[in-house]
C-alpha cells in the first residue's frame, strides 16, 4: 500500500471550531499510527469568506494541542501549510481539461437570469431548485449556444464560470469507511460551479485537484462533506483519476448538547462554554489577528476529552497523551 498521507483542510473564515480540532486530531493519529504523514492545506478561494487573522488562529490552535504538519510546500524540512491562494494559477488547467472532454461547460447566467430560473422552478413546486440537465437545456450556456458564440462571449470579456456536467442518469457510488457503500442517483446533484468569475476555483475543484496532486491516500472529514463526495467522485472519473482515489471516512459530527444540530462556531458564547480555549480578540469587527486568549484549559485535557468523545479504549484507562493515542 501506498504510504498514508491524509490532510486538515480548514477554510480560514472563522477561529478553528471545536470539531476541527477533533478533524485536525483523528487525521494526526491516523498518519501517525500508519507511520504516515499529515499534512495541513488552508482553503482559502473564498475570498468572500475570508477572515483577517483565520490562518494565525488555525495554526496557533493546532500548535497549541501538539498537532504539526509534516511539510511544507516550500522548503523541505520545514513544516508549513499549503495554500490554496498560492496554487491558484494551476486549477485553471484541469478545468480546461474537463471543458475539453466535454465534462465541464462554460455558463454566462446573470444573478437576475439565475434568480428568474429559481423562481420558475419553485412555481414548477420543484422541491430543491438545481442547476442541472434540465435547466441546462433552458439556459445561456455553452450547451445551448453555437460554438461561435461561446467564443464571441469569451473574447469580448462577458464573465462566465464553468460548470461540471453532471449526467443525468447515472449511480453514483462510494465505500465510505465509516458510513459503507453510500450511492446516490445523479440527476440529484447539480451542476456545481468549479471555476468562479473570478477566476478562482471553487471548493471543490481545488479540493480534488490538490488531494490528487498532494498523494492523499485517504479523506477523513466531518459528516457534512459526505453530500459532496458524489461529486468530487465524479471529479475523479473524469479527471482520470479513479485509479488513485482516496478512501472516504466522513466523521460523525459534535452535536448541541440536546443532541439536534450540528455545533458550529456560532454557538460557542450562546452555550456558555467556549468552541475553543482561545476566543477572538474583537468579536465585533471579527479580527482575530490580535492576539489570544487561553481559558484555562491545559491541552492535554482538550486532546483527552476530544478523544473520548464517541471511543473508549475498552478498559479503565482514562488519561491518554497525544502519543499514547
Ligand atoms: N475546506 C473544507 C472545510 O472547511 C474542507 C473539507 C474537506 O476536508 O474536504 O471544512
Amino acid at each position: 500500500m501506498d504510504k498514508v498521507r491524509v490532510r486538515f483542510a480548514p477554510s480560514p473564515t472563522g477561529p478553528l471550531h471545536i470539531g476541527g480540532v477533533r478533524t485536525a486530531l483523528f487525521n494526526y493519529l491516523f498518519a501517525k499510527h500508519n507511520n504516515g504523514e499529515f499534512l495541513l492545506r488552508i482553503e482559502d478561494t473564498d475570498q468572500t469568506r475570508f477572515v483577517p487573522g483565520a490562518e494565525e488562529y488555525i495554526q496557533k490552535s493546532l500548535e497549541w494541542v501538539g498537532i504539526s504538519p509534516d511539510e511544507s510546500p516550500w522548503n523541505p524540512g520545514e513544516c508549513g501549510p499549503y495554500r490554496q491562494s498560492e496554487r491558484k494559477g494551476m486549477y485553471m488547467e484541469y478545468a480546461q481539461k474537463l471543458i475539453d472532454e466535454g465534462n465541464a461547460y462554460y455558463a454566462f447566467d446573470t444573478p437576475e437570469e439565475l434568480d428568474a430560473m429559481r423562481e420558475r422552478l419553485k412555481k414548477a413546486k420543484v422541491a430543491t431548485p438545481q442547476y442541472n440537465g434540465i435547466t441546462r437545456m433552458q439556459m445561456k450556456n455553452s450547451l445551448t449556444l453555437p460554438e461561435d458564440d461561446v467564443k464571441r462571449r469569451l473574447e469580448s470579456g462577458e464573465p462566465y464560470v464553468i460548470r461540471l456536467k453532471v449526467p443525468r442518469k447515472e449511480e453514483v457510488r462510494l465505500n465510505d469507511m465509516v458510513r459503507g457503500w453510500v450511492m446516490v442517483h445523479s440527476h440529484t446533484i447539480d451542476d456545481k460551479i468549479l471555476m468562479k468569475s473570478d477566476g478562482m476555483p471553487t471548493y471543490h475543484l481545488a479540493n480534488v485537484v490538490d488531494d490528487h496532486l498532494m498523494g492523499i491516500t485517504h479523506v477523513i472529514r466531518g459528516e457534512e462533506w459526505l453530500p459532496s463526495a458524489p461529486l468530487h467522485v465524479l471529479l475523479y472519473q473524469y479527471l482520470g483519476w479513479e485509479d488513485t482515489m482516496p478512501r472516504f471516512a466522513h466523521l460523525p459530527l459534535l452535536l448541541k448538547p440536546d443532541g439536534h444540530g450540528k455545533l458550529s462556531k456560532r454557538d460557542g458564547d450562546r452555550l456558555g462554554f467556549p468552541v475553543f480555549p482561545m476566543q477572538w480578540a474583537d468579536p465585533s469587527t471579527g479580527d482575530i489577528s490580535q492576539g489570544y486568549k487561553e481559558d484555562g484549559f491545559l491541552p492535554e485535557a482538550f486532546i483527552n476529552f476530544l478523544a473520548f468523545l464517541g471511543w473508549s479504549p475498552g478498559n479503565n484507562d482514562e488519561m491518554f497523551t497525544l502519543e499514547k493515542l
